[in-house]
């Protein structure tokens, strides 16, 4: 289990935007995040989750272990149950080394397999992802990115861990390709027993890999639940927004809208009140003057909004 008290604050974000990441994630539960587009606040928190960023305040607590007292030679051993896959396949594969050596190197770093062993190791994680051995001796720029992120998952995998953060692992690719990382994403899952915590601006891509889903606006979270009741009734208006946004496949099935598509500014994301307030039709006194706390509107679903239950 994962969990990160909400007052864990990220170091180069500045005090007001909160760690807005699920409560817990069960294992195998892939959940998913969605914030607005472009908003960059999706971005530091799974920094922090990982330590790549040290928070200033609060605490991570992973499988009842609080990360964020781990010594550095302690968080290097966890380190290998928290893996991440980046978004740019190209960046993210060290180009002047063959792929087999950028698979065998957390192994060598975590000393978990001799050198005899760990060619195997490489072999048997492309195998996972559906690439050749022979694979392991050639360059990353000798692939395509639709082969890239297969090398990239694979790394990840290469400690056997059992979280892995995707960093919008998909958007950078072809939609024909997108839907191959999926399936192999969700396979891997169901063979593996993992747990993901997919971050995406896309909710067409979350709905298919998600089994709950977790709406971010401003930093927060604004309604999570299980994916297909949200994608059913959204409660949430931002939610509903991006919902509404989805591409239809006739005009005429397009849904209302009601409220701007617009980002939230500055000024909304320090206000005492609601910060969608200024892009809600439903905003009234309440909503401009009281921040609405994340609340339990029926089973395992929560929403941060005062009239959730009138709106909805
Ligand atoms: S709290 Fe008010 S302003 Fe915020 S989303 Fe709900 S109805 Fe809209």
């Amino acid at each position: 289990m994962l969990w990160v008290p909400s007052k864990a604050r990220c170091p180069r974000q500045g005090p007001c935007r909160r760690l807005p990441v699920p409560p817990a994630l069960p294992p195998g539960d892939p959940v998913l995040r969605v914030a607005a587009v472009a908003s960059g606040w999706a971005r530091p928190p799974h920094r922090l989750l990982l330590r790549l960023l040290e928070p200033t305040a609060g605490r991570i607590v992973f499988d009842g272990e609080v990360l964020t007292d781990l010594s550095r030679a302690e968080l290097q051993k966890r380190r290998a149950r928290t893996q991440i896959v980046f978004q740019d396949p190209f960046a993210s594969l060290n180009s002047r080394r063959s792929v087999g050596a950028i698979l065998g190197e957390p192994l060598l770093i975590h000393r978990q397999a001799p050198l005899q062993s760990r060619q195997q190791r490489v072999a048997d994680h492309f195998a996972l992802v559906g690439l050749p051995a022979e694979a392991a001796t050639r360059y990353p720029h000798e692939f395509s990115g639709g082969q890239r992120q297969p090398i990239a998952i694979a790394r990840a995998l290469a400690l056997s861990p059992d979280f892995i953060v995707c960093d919008e692992a998909v958007s950078s690719l072809d939609v024909s390709v997108q839907a191959q990382i999926i399936a192999l994403l969700k396979d891997l899952q169901r063979d593996l027993g993992l747990t993901y915590l997919f971050i995406s601006h896309n909710l067409a891509v979350v709905r298919h890999i998600s089994n709950r889903l977790a709406v971010m606006d401003a930093g927060r979270i604004v309604e999570i639940g299980e994916t297909d009741a949200v994608f059913a009734r959204p409660r949430h208006p931002y939610t509903r927004l991006l919902i509404a946004s989805l591409p239809v496949e006739h005009p005429s099935l397009r849904r209302p809208r009601g409220v701007q598509a617009d980002e939230a500014t500055e000024d909304a994301v320090g206000a005492r009140g609601c910060a969608f307030a200024a892009r809600c039709p439903h905003a009234d006194r309440i909503c401009r003057a009281k921040r609405p706390p994340l609340r339990h509107v029926a089973e395992g679903w929560s929403v941060a909004c005062h009239h959730a239950e009138t709106t909805g």
